[in-house]
């Protein structure tokens, strides 16, 4: 699957003169650290460097980014490497796809069920986030470590580990997380940030949760159908909404969480979650998306929310394995 290594990775970045970072559409914690991170790491390097996500970053995750590090203007920098970090496949570029997914150069990713739409390709599915590969990838660029790599790396890490609580977490996670807060990770201040600060209106959208939610197979799946109506309703955005799907495995009995929610932009996404009896990547590739087996994502092609639903469910409730 790798077609280039970490040190001509590095090789590359140093030869480079402006370096462009994409991030995924719909931004989570790892693709905004881990671009946040590599992006200071190169300025040290004397790079002319910009992050590029297709909309601005949510307000939960502004926190990781430094300013005037992400950019939304995909014309803003005649870079001479595009480099996409935790992208898996050309649709999760959103709006940068048509720009981006013949012109990036080098793909640095976690997912196994990717699509390597990159000249050049590095996938580690064994890593839990891209932060610990960009950890290994900075550590051979001629930069120290500091707070301001550290920190966002770390929230990464955290993040996509779900506060290093999914089984995804590995000892090397607790290694380089450790690493992290010897280089300056503000380990404290971040988990705060992200663990203690629930804001009263997605308290409230519990309301919402219970209201809608949907259970079948005796209550190892649980479906959560979200509207534009629901969202106006509540006065939420999709970041309200989605916490949705990893509140719902946590349900005991429940094996699948699922949340179809219509995006504030018009599509339907859907988001699955799973305890380790389900591969979620296998069932989200039903429908042509993907990620990992307990975490994974796709966008459902329909023409209205209605058959969005029942595509999803009948494709789901006929296709659903589960392990011991
Ligand atoms: P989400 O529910 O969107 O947070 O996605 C969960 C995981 O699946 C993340 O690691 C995403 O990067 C991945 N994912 C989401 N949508 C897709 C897609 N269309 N193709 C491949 N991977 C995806
Ligand atoms: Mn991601
Ligand atoms: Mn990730």
């Amino acid at each position: 699957m790798n077609n280039i290594t970490l040190p001509e990775i590095a090789e590359n970045l140093l030869l480079a003169k402006r370096v462009l970072l994409l991030s995924h559409t719909n931004p989570d914690g790892d693709t905004v650290g881990s671009t946040t991170a590599l992006a200071r790491a190169l300025r040290l390097c004397g790079k002319d460097t910009l992050c590029l996500c297709d909309r601005p970053i949510p307000a939960r995750n502004l926190f990781i980014c430094c300013e005037g590090t992400y950019s939304t203007e995909c014309e803003v920098l005649e870079s001479d490497l595009v480099v996409s970090v935790d992208v898996a496949a050309p649709q999760m570029l959103g709006l940068l796809r048509d720009t981006f997914e013949q012109r990036t150069d080098i793909r640095i990713d976690h997912h196994a069920s990717a699509d390597n739409f990159a000249a050049y390709n590095f996938v580690d599915a064994s890593a839990a986030a891209c932060a610990e590969i960009i950890y290994d990838l900075i550590c051979l660029l001629p930069c120290e470590m500091c707070e301001e790599i550290a920190s966002p790396l770390y929230t990464a890490l955290n993040t996509d580990t779900g506060g290093f609580r999914f089984s995804n977490t590995t000892a090397r996670t607790h290694r380089i997380a450790a690493a992290l807060m010897e280089g300056g990770a503000a380990a404290a201040d971040i988990c705060e940030t992200l663990y203690e600060n629930v804001t009263l209106e997605s308290l409230q959208s519990n309301a919402l949760f219970l209201e809608k939610y949907q259970l079948h197979l005796d209550g190892k799946v649980l479906f959560l159908p979200i509207t534009m109506a629901d969202k106006e309703r509540y006065g939420f955005s999709d970041e309200n909404v989605e916490g949705y799907a990893t509140l719902s495995r946590k349900i005991v009995g429940v094996e699948l969480g699922m949340v179809l929610r219509e995006k504030d932009g018009g599509g339907y996404k859907v988001s699955m979650r799973s305890r380790k009896t389900v591969d979620s990547a296998a069932l989200c590739a039903l429908f042509g998306g993907g990620g990992h087996a307990r975490a994974a994502g796709a966008t459902i092609e329909a023409d209205s929310f209605e058959e969005a639903c029942k595509k999803l469910l009948d494709g789901v409730l006929a296709n659903i394995v589960f392990e011991d």
